[in-house]
């Protein structure tokens, strides 16, 4: 049988399996061994490591990860994956299959059962529709993690990055940069997947921050401030903040906090930096 990160090697399996792809959970499978080998260097693991991978499908990029790695935990949704699985990772011993929804499991206490609550590498082909609530997740949740390495929609890796003043900017590019840095390792083309996405994809790093760049009193509220500022995109964030149910917050204390910072009442939220955004959540705690 040919190796299954080429077209005729995954078509063999699924055919031997009579498989059919479920859209609803995202299911893309990787059939390039140049984006493969790259994605498994860029995540730089060792004989050291315990690996989650999220979204396995038929298991390859297991095989790379569980060549390189100490052990591998795979996290697969789909049932109808488990007996491939477990036929195409038969060979390697350091791999637990978890048949779960990644988004209801207790990713803290694997990592505290399997690798004594010491920090583990993620590395994914995420599936698209759910990959802003895996990602934040991991990072809000403070999941004891290294690096998280995946494979993203193109945009979504754009919105990761960038910083105030461009339409991209947001909720997720303040929280990733907060909690990490990010290195995007390389663009994949929709003929890397079978079946093929209608959208680029993008393989990005994001590397954990030992201690978060800016200092920040409740990092909770400075989100809080944060997803309400974009919500209201449109709107001043004087108007965006004291609109926000949950927030208590008065107009009259924000513009005041504005002040102090040397900032306009008139300013929008999406023009300002990580660093103004956890001045401001300390200003407003207080
Ligand atoms: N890793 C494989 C590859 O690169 O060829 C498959 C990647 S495919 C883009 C995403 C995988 O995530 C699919 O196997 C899909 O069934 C799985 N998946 C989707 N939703 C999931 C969820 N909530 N929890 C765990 N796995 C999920």
């Amino acid at each position: 049988m040919a190796a299954l990160g080429t077209p005729s090697g995954t078509i063999d399996i699924l055919k031997k399996y009579n498989f059919s792809f479920q859209k609803r959970y995202g299911q893309n499978f990787l059939v390039d061994t140049h984006i493969l080998d790259k994605i498994v260097e860029a995540s730089s693991i060792t004989e050291k490591d315990c690996v989650l991978e999220i979204g396995p499908g038929i298991g390859t990029m297991t095989q790379y990860l569980a060549r390189n790695a100490r052990e591998v935990i795979a996290v697969e949704i789909d049932k109808m994956l488990i007996p491939i699985l477990e036929d195409t990772l038969s060979e390697y011993h350091n791999v637990t299959i978890i048949n779960e929804d990644i988004l209801k499991l207790d990713i803290g206490q694997i990592v505290e059962e399997r690798n004594g609550g010491k920090p583990i590498k993620v590395v994914a082909n995420l599936p698209y529709y759910i990959t802003t609530p895996i990602i934040m997740g991991l990072l809000e949740n403070h999941v004891p993690a290294e690096s998280i390495t995946i494979m993203v929609q193109k945009e979504v890796a754009d919105r990761m990055q960038t910083g105030p003043g461009t339409k991209d900017y947001g909720a997720l590019s303040l929280a990733v940069q907060y909690y990490a840095k990010p290195e995007v390792i390389t663009q994949v083309s929709p003929s890397c997947f079978m079946p093929k996405p209608k959208v680029g994809s993008t393989v990005i790093k994001l590397t954990v921050h030992e201690k978060p760049p800016v200092k920040v009193e409740d990092e909770r509220h400075m989100f809080a401030l944060i997803r309400a500022s974009f919500n209201q995109r449109r709107k001043t964030l004087v108007n965006g903040l004291s609109n926000a149910p949950g927030l208590g917050l008065d107009k009259e204390k924000i513009v005041h906090a504005l002040e102090a910072m040397g900032l306009k009442p008139t300013v929008r939220g999406e023009t300002l930096t990580l660093d103004e955004f956890s001045i401001l959540s300390n200003l407003l705690k207080k």
